[in-house]
Order: structure tokens, then sequence, then C-alpha cells
């Protein structure tokens, strides 16, 4: 059998048409496949390698760890210098009151974390959320996920969970003192890339404030300058109480982290003690292959350059068949009339050797979110890509 049956057959399948691309190699920009076909990255493994794939710094940071040491004891017990190094990098870019960081192994774990921590130290048990919202796919994160057909598939869920309409002023006034937290993408991903009104954003935060109701932003996707800045609150002049990291956290490793204040977080820690514990979380090896990738982001100045990247993609994006471009940096949802065309114009673009893909709740929409060190020549590259799928398919119908 080759790789592609032992794949079908072995690996668990979560849809009857993966891509099944096998890849050899990836670098930068670029992912090589078993025939050493050269493809671009337009997705950045889901907005994960921020830096790029493989980034030299993050290897060798990884290579070093691994020898000095791996695993050693399971989370808060040790103190392990790439932890204690990458979460004090952290908290030196993020608001004061952003000052203690739970690593965890996902996105979802993260996302679990913040709703524990949060009806512990409200002692309340409601939790509003947003219709078209992903938070992940363990049970509590899917108990939040604003799609019914997913959630109905899994029931029973965790109970007293509201959903909300996002950008809706009307959502703001279920925020009461009953809500231990509202749990909001500060941009709305897999709904197509949706931005929330400023305004809105801090109507939310003023009335947690007043009913001590907790504001969870989960920037796992959009986070760590996707958005345009370092972090998507900043452009409400917003803070959570508590923010929800993960994808490109680890620059190519699997990492999440749920970042509150010291006095929120301690409720964790007694009655009962060990209030969430993991055995990997916070992994040295993960952590310092996740502050090479931060420091790389900073030092290369990768966010600054975010926006007129965009920006770029919206002016060669130009075609009477796309409906819309709706963006933040470089999160992007380039809309067409239905799935089928989007679907045909992602297929024949993965044949052209430029790898895109849709979104969970608008499969209308083509996903752009590359990696943030895209060039011009690619940006035009890869529109030029699409804009002739686009022209072949509409021909061919
Ligand atoms: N939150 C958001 C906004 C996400 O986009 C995702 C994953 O796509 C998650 C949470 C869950 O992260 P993970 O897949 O690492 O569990």
């Amino acid at each position: 059998m080759n790789n592609r049956q032992l794949f079908l057959r072995h690996v668990a399948q979560l849809s009857d048409a993966p891509m099944a691309l096998e890849i050899n190699k990836a670098a930068g920009m670029y992912m090589w496949d078993a025939d050493g076909k050269k493809i671009m990255d337009l997705i950045a493994g889901i907005s994960v390698c921020n830096v790029g794939h493989s980034h030299p710094a993050v290897v060798n940071a990884i290579k070093e760890q691994a020898e000095q040491y791996m695993h050693l004891l399971v989370y808060g017990e040790l103190i392990q210098t790439p932890q204690v190094g990458f979460a004090t990098l952290l908290t030196q870019h993020l608001p004061a009151s952003l000052n203690s960081v739970y690593f965890t192994n996902s996105g979802a774990e993260a996302v679990e974390g913040a709703m524990k921590l949060a009806k512990r130290y409200t002692g309340r048990t409601q939790i509003l959320a947003f219709e078209k919202s992903y938070h992940g796919s363990t049970q509590g994160a899917m108990s939040i996920m604003g799609d019914e057909t997913w959630r109905n598939a899994y029931r029973p869920l965790l109970p007293d969970i509201q959903h909300l309409q996002y950008n809706n002023w009307e959502a703001i006034d279920h925020i009461t003192d009953r809500t231990a937290c509202i749990i909001l993408e500060t941009v709305q991903a897999e709904a197509g890339v949706r931005p929330p009104q400023k305004e809105w954003l801090q109507a939310i935060r003023e009335k947690c404030t007043a009913t001590g109701t907790l504001m969870v932003l989960d920037e796992i996707q959009c986070g760590l300058g996707r958005n345009g800045t370092l972090w998507a609150f900043e452009q409400a002049d917003v803070v959570p109480d508590i923010l929800l990291l993960g994808k490109a956290l680890g620059g190519g490793m699997p990492m999440g982290a749920f970042i509150a204040d010291r006095e929120i977080m301690w409720v964790l820690t007694n009655n009962p003690v060990l209030g969430h514990m993991t055995t990997f979380g916070g992994h040295p090896v993960i952590c310092a292959a996740g502050m090479a990738g931060f420091k790389v982001l900073l030092e290369e100045d990768l966010v600054s350059g975010v926006n007129a990247k965009g920006q770029l993609f919206h002016q060669y994006l130009q075609h009477p068949a796309i409906k819309a471009v709706r963006s933040l940096g470089l999160m992007m949802a380039v809309e067409f009339e239905s799935f089928a065309m989007n679907k045909k114009v992602i297929d024949r673009c993965i044949e052209k050797g430029l790898l895109t893909d849709w979104f969970l709740f608008a499969p209308e929409c083509l996903r752009i979110a590359p990696p943030l060190i895209i060039s011009e020549e690619e940006i035009s590259k890869a529109c030029s890509i699409i804009l002739e799928a686009l022209d072949e398919i509409i021909k061919e119908a």
C-alpha cells in the first residue's frame, strides 16, 4: 500500500474528501509535495506559521532545548527556564493586568481553562458566547461553539450557556450579575473574518466591569500580529480579564495559553488545590520554540508590515465574480456566490501550487491567512493564481 492508502486506512478521517497532499518538506512560505512540486502556503496551517514554516531560529531553539531537557514533571512544580522565559516575555508585551500565564497544549484547552477559571472566580455559572464563533472541539469549547448543527450532534453539553449575535448591541443586555463570563473572538475568524465594532467591544467591557463578569477574548486565531497589531484588543482600546492564545503561539509547535491577573488565576491554587492540571502544558521544548517564534515576530518587526500587505491583496483581488473581500490585517475572506464556486477555485488554486481553503461558517469564502513573512511579489503571484483560476472556471462553465 502507498502512503495515501495507508493515510486513508489508518489515520482517523474527518471528512470524506481530505486534501490528501503528501508533504515532504516545508520552509518559509512554501511546502514541497512528494513529487517535489512547490506549493505556496496561503493559510499558514490555519494561522499557525506566522513566522513561516520551520524558521531556523525556532528549529535551533527546539534542538538546543531537546538536548538540555525535555519533559521533566507535570505542570507547575519545577522551575523550567524556557517556561519562565516565555511567560515573562509575553507578559512584558501585554497590559499590566495580564500578568499570569497558564500554558496549555492547544487552543481548546485554553478555552476550557478560562471557562473553569471564570466559574470559580465569580462563583457563577452562566456563560455567554456568540453565534458563528469557533473556540475548539472539546466538550466545553463545543458547548460555546456558535453553530447548532455541531452542538446538537454532541448533546448533552455544558448547561447555562447562551448564544448571542456578534456586533449586536442588544447582546450587551444579557450580561448581568448572573454571568460568569462572556467569551468572544476579538475578530470572528470562522464566520468569514468579522471584525468587531470598536464601541461595541468597549460597551461589553463596561458592562462586564459593572456586573463583575469576566470578559474573555479569544485571540487564538487573530492574535500575535495577524490582525495588524500584536493583539487585536489593542485596536478597540479594551483589556480583557482573560486572554486566550494558541495557534501561532508555539512558533509551529502545539501550544495554547490563558492569561489573566494573578489575583484571578489564584483561584486555581486552592480549595481544591490543583484546580486545572496538565501533564504536558508548558512543555520546555514547546516553550523554547514559542519564545523563539515570538522573538522573530518582534525582532523582524513582522507586525508593522501586515496592514500594507493586506491592502495589497485588496488591490489585486478585483474580479466581477468576487462579491466581497473582508479583512483585518492578514486575515482575509474572499467571498464568492456559493460554496460550489469557492470549492472549484480552491481546488484549481491547489492544482496551480497555491494552498488555500474555506471557512467553517462561511463556506462561500476563500481563506487568505499567509505567514506574515509573505513578500509583495508573493502576494502578486498568489492573487494572479486566484484570478487565473477564477477566469478558467468561469470560461469552462
Ligand atoms: N479559538 C479559535 C478562534 C480558533 O480558531 C481555534 C482553532 O481553530 C480554537 C479556538 C481551538 O484551537 P485548537 O484547534 O488548538 O484547539
